[in-house]
C-alpha cells in the first residue's frame, strides 16, 4: 500500500501520473469507512486509472470543537478496508499542519446563496471550512474526477459549484447513498451510537419515506408540519431541521412544479449525536 503523508511526495507523484497521462480519481473522506464510501472508492476504480482516497479530520469544518474531538479517528482500519478494495489504491494522510502549511484556518467562499440554506444555517462556516479544504486537495491531486455520495447532498451542489465557479477543471460526480438494511444512512458517526440509539435511528429514514408518499398529495408545507410533529411525539431525538427543497437552489418548496426536482433533508440529534439524511421525492 502507497500512504503519503506529505504535499511533497503527493506533488511528485501527481507530476509523474500526469506525463503518463493517467486519469486520477479523488475520494476525499475523514475517515472512519464504511460500505458508504467503499461503494465509491469502488466507482473510481472502475472509472479512472488511478484512485486516490484522503483521510482527514478537517478542523476547519467544524464549529463544535467537541464534535471535532469525538469524530472517530480509525486510520489502521480505514487502510485495512482500503486494501481490501484494492491494494493499488494512494492513501493520503496529512497532518492539519501539513495540509494547511502551518495556516489553519478557512478561506471564503461564494456558493451563489447554496451555502446559506440547511447546513449552511446550522453549522457556522462548515462549507467555508468544506470550500478552504477541498481547494487544497484539488490542487494538489489534480484529480480527473472526484466522488462525493448523496448522503451529503448540500455537499455535493456546493462542491461542484466550487469546481466550477472557481476554475479547479475536476468532473464532481454524486453517489447513492448507503444504508444499513434497517435503512439508517450509514456514517461515521453512527459508530458512536449505542446498540439500542442505533436501531432507533432508522426512524428518520422511516419519517423520510414516509413524507415521500404524501408529498404525492399534500404541500410541502403540510408535509413539513407532519414530520415535525412525528419527531415531537418521539423523545429520544431532538429534531434540528426538515427542509423540502428543490435539488438546484436548495431554498424550501413555496409551489411544487412537476418541471422541478425536490428532496427532504433532516438533521437530528439521537444522544447528542448529530445525524442527516435525505431522499429524492419525485
Ligand atoms: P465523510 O468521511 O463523512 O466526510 O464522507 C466522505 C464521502 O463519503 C462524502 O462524499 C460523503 O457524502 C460520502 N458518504 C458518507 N456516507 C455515505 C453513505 N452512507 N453513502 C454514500 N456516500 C456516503
Amino acid at each position: 500500500m502507497t500512504i503519503f503523508n506529505t504535499r511533497k511526495e503527493v506533488s511528485a507523484f501527481i507530476k509523474d501520473s500526469i506525463t503518463k497521462s493517467k486519469t486520477i480519481g479523488y475520494i476525499p473522506t475523514m475517515g472512519a469507512l464504511h460500505q458508504g464510501h467503499a461503494s465509491l472508492i469502488q466507482q473510481s476504480i472502475l472509472e479512472n486509472n488511478i484512485t486516490f482516497v484522503s483521510v482527514f479530520v478537517n478542523p476547519t469544518q467544524f464549529d463544535n470543537t467537541t464534535d471535532l474531538d469525538k469524530y472517530p479517528r480509525t486510520l489502521e482500519s480505514d487502510v485495512k478496508l482500503i486494501k481490501e478494495i484494492d491494494s493499488n489504491i494512494i492513501i493520503f494522510a496529512p497532518t492539519a499542519k501539513e495540509l494547511y502549511e502551518g495556516n489553519i484556518a478557512s478561506k471564503s467562499y461564494s456558493f451563489d446563496g447554496l451555502e446559506h440554506e440547511m447546513e449552511g444555517k446550522h453549522r457556522t462556516g462548515h462549507f467555508d471550512g468544506v470550500g478552504t479544504v477541498l481547494d487544497l486537495f484539488f490542487t494538489l491531486i489534480k484529480p480527473t474526477n472526484a466522488y462525493f455520495g448523496e448522503k451529503d447532498f448540500q455537499q455535493l451542489q456546493i462542491v461542484k459549484k466550487l469546481s466550477s465557479k472557481y476554475n479547479l477543471g475536476v468532473n464532481i460526480i454524486g453517489c447513492k447513498i448507503f444504508r444499513e438494511d434497517s435503512g439508517l444512512a450509514m456514517s461515521s458517526r453512527n459508530e458512536r451510537l449505542s446498540v439500542n440509539a442505533k436501531k432507533e435511528a432508522a426512524f428518520i429514514n422511516k419519517i423520510l419515506l414516509a413524507a415521500k408518499k404524501q408529498f404525492d398529495t399534500k404541500s410541502a408545507i403540510k408535509v413539513e408540519e407532519w414530520v415535525i410533529k412525528q419527531f415531537s411525539k418521539n423523545k429520544q431525538f431532538d429534531l434540528e431541521y426538515v427542509s423540502i427543497a428543490n435539488i438546484k437552489t436548495l431554498k424550501p418548496v413555496k409551489r411544487k412544479s412537476k418541471k422541478q426536482q425536490y428532496r427532504i433533508f433532516i438533521a437530528a440529534f439521537i444522544d447528542n449525536i448529530r445525524l442527516i439524511d435525505n431522499i429524492a421525492l419525485n
